[in-house]
């Protein structure tokens, strides 16, 4: 009886529930006791690895120039802002880093950066094209999660 019921456990070939005594899928025969090893589990996407590795060096190079030079950027915002620039764009590189290593909390944190940068460029009058331009970012983020059908990344995340 409840000694015998291990649990549930979804099949990393098929996604299908199986109990989780079992060794081998009843539902495509994927052989539970082999190791999966992370390249058989979790290929990633050649686009997904390429747009997140521009999001690392592009935001790097942003929160550089916010926190060494602003005058670069030719807008006239207070220190403080600058300041919080640098830290959204460190944030991303930690957020894109994160999704490298299959944590969801990366795609999450992308949005909301978008979210606070978005507020802050409206308020230094950068307005509506660089709201467009974080809604884009995040929904090719999004998007780049989603494509192919084994690589696809986002049910693999974590
Ligand atoms: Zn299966």
């Amino acid at each position: 009886m409840a000694e015998k019921y291990v649990g549930l456990k979804s099949c990393p070939s098929c996604k299908e529930l199986q109990n989780s005594i079992r060794e081998e899928c009843t539902n495509c025969g994927h052989d539970f006791t082999k190791v999966l090893t992370v390249s058989d589990n979790k290929q990633r996407h050649g686009c997904l690895t390429a747009w997140l590795i521009f999001m690392i060096i592009g935001n790097s190079i942003s929160a550089l120039i916010y926190l060494i030079d602003p005058g670069m950027v030719q807008v006239d915002a207070s220190e403080g802002t600058f300041l919080l620039l640098a830290f959204l764009g460190a944030f991303n590189v930690m957020c894109a880093i994160a999704l490298l290593q299959w944590k969801r909390w990366g795609f999450y944190g992308f949005c909301g950066t978008a979210v606070i940068s978005c507020f802050i460029n409206v308020s230094l009058g950068l307005g509506i094209v660089s709201v467009i331009f974080a809604l884009i970012a995040v929904g090719a983020l999004f998007g780049m999660l989603n494509i192919g059908q084994e690589r696809k990344a986002w049910p693999k995340l974590e």
